[in-house]
């Protein structure tokens, strides 16, 4: 190669540039956090439709600098640490966590095999048994970091698969009619899962939920008695700890007690409410999750910690290295020894950044203390927003909430639940558009609810009143 043209290459991994143009991103980050924690920032979100955001970054010009894009990125994006961002379940990073984030894109360790991530192999092991002491597991319990609570719970029904097949699945494929017992409120990702794993729509057994959208453990045993006559095998039960659009809590000890008396796989998608383990006050909510086979829980929900970042536990840790049996030679010298330190032979990516650094900052800078300071704040948070609801006549609550997730909608005079859905739903495309405050909505037995994930530190009551003022103008605009 021409030599400018080499040295062109290797200014462009400058370290000095790093510093300076590092230094001034840093500065522009803390305006950020500054501006949108205290509410000075006046959108939570300034929406742009989509078309519009695809034309702007698709004919932006060359930049001399990544703080030029990011100032741009930053006015374009929905702000999580606003007070009013009462939105889907993703989390605020902590500050700490976006640091560790630096450095772990910089040293780009890709943990496929022990040697290409050695801290971060260490650190991963040492996230995992933390969260599973919290979980109250026993000491096998084992398990790994994974990109998402999606492949979290595909990777743990593939392990009751494994288990709980009477033939060799990943040699012969599917042989027979396989099945899953979920909830109607389960994340649709199980349902996606058991279809990958060729089940198709007879893998998902659905069991219909009570009033609080939580499995009617009582309809677990007839389901299984009529798959059996059926010639179906029930490979197992995936309970969830909550579910995502109400955040209901399962009875995870009667879906243990069942799994148990049947010998079946008991899976708990704890993605979302999984960070209840942290708080003294609130674990009793995850009571009967010790006993899963296999939980799943993501970082980036309830844990202040970037995106992505999940673990997959399992309560016999062994159980951890059945999934995946095919071998790997080139990477894996051979061993059919449980090897904790080659990661990829239990999970489903190859290269894996070192995820587990961002979780692990949090418990070496900050402690335990504050994961359960900041559950507890949203969890009771979302009690005082119901209060808050249930005084107001037009709205309606649609049930106690159990973690931070708070359903509700507008009603005002009308018993239409056509026109109460078409509210609803102009409601908050209004809101939306207008940006100063960000919620969703979701669907709960074919009618439209107001969604809400109070997710930050910074909201307060009074925000909380501020939204259902504006929300109720909107109504009667409406
Ligand atoms: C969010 C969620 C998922 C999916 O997790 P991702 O990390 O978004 O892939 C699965 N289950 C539940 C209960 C969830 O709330």
């Amino acid at each position: 190669m021409d030599c400018d043209l080499h040295q062109k290459l290797q200014a462009a991994y400058s370290g000095e540039a790093f510093r300076e143009e590092g230094h001034r991103l840093v500065d522009l980050l803390a305006d950020y956090l500054a501006a949108n924690t205290k509410g000075d920032a006046t959108q939570a979100i300034p929406y742009r439709a989509p078309d519009k955001a695809w034309e702007y970054w698709s004919s932006r010009g060359p930049s001399p600098s990544v703080v030029d894009l990011a100032r741009d990125v930053m006015a374009q994006s929905v702000r999580l640490h606003h007070p009013h961002y009462v939105g889907h379940q993703i989390n605020p990073a902590l500050p700490v966590t976006a640091l560790a984030a630096l450095l772990v894109d910089l040293l780009n360790n890709g943990m496929g095999v022990y040697e290409m991530g050695m801290a971060g192999t260490a650190i991963e092991r040492y996230v995992v048994r933390e969260v599973a002491t919290r979980l109250g597991m026993p000491d096998d319990a084992d398990g790994f970091l994974t990109s998402g609570g999606s492949l979290a719970n595909l990777t743990a029904l593939l392990a009751a698969r494994a288990h709980q097949a009477s033939h060799d699945v990943w040699q012969e494929g599917n042989r027979g009619p396989l099945a899953i017992l979920v909830s109607d409120a389960a994340h649709y990702c199980v349902d996606r899962a058991v279809r990958i794993m060729g089940l198709g729509q007879l893998g998902v057994q659905v069991i219909p939920t009570n009033a609080q959208f939580q499995l009617r453990t009582d309809l677990l045993e007839p389901a299984r008695r009529r798959l059996v006559d059926q010639g179906v095998t029930v490979l197992g039960v995936v309970g969830s700890a909550c579910s995502t659009s109400t955040g209901s809590f399962d009875d995870l000890t009667a879906i243990a007690d069942f799994c148990e008396r049947h010998q079946l796989w008991f899976h708990a998608d704890a993605v979302h409410g999984g960070a209840l383990a942290f708080s003294d006050k609130y674990r009793s909510r995850l009571a009967g999750i010790e006993r899963a086979d296999s939980v799943a829980i993501d970082f980036h929900k309830m844990l202040m910690t970037p995106t992505l970042c999940s673990a997959l536990i399992f309560r016999r840790g062994g159980q951890s290295y059945r999934t995946f049996s095919q071998q790997a030679d080139y990477l894996f010298a051979q061993s059919s020894e449980p090897e904790w330190f080659n990661l990829a032979r239990r999970t489903f990516e190859c290269t894996k950044n070192m995820m587990g650094f961002k979780f692990y900052c949090i418990l070496k800078t900050h402690g335990p203390e504050l994961l359960a300071l900041h559950v507890e704040y949203l969890c009771e948070l979302a009690q005082t927003f119901a209060d808050q609801i249930r005084q107001r006549t037009n709205l309606e609550l649609a049930m106690q909430p159990q973690a931070n997730i708070v359903c509700f909608r507008y009603v005002g005079a009308t018993r239409d639940e056509q026109e109460i859905d078409r509210l609803n739903k102009i409601i908050r495309e209004k809101m939306v558009k207008d940006g100063k405050y960000y919620l969703v909505q979701t669907t709960l037995r074919g009618a439209i609810w107001l969604r809400t994930t109070l997710s930050n530190p910074f909201t307060t009551p009074d925000h909380l009143q501020g939204l259902l003022d504006e929300l109720e103008r909107y109504a009667r605009e409406s």
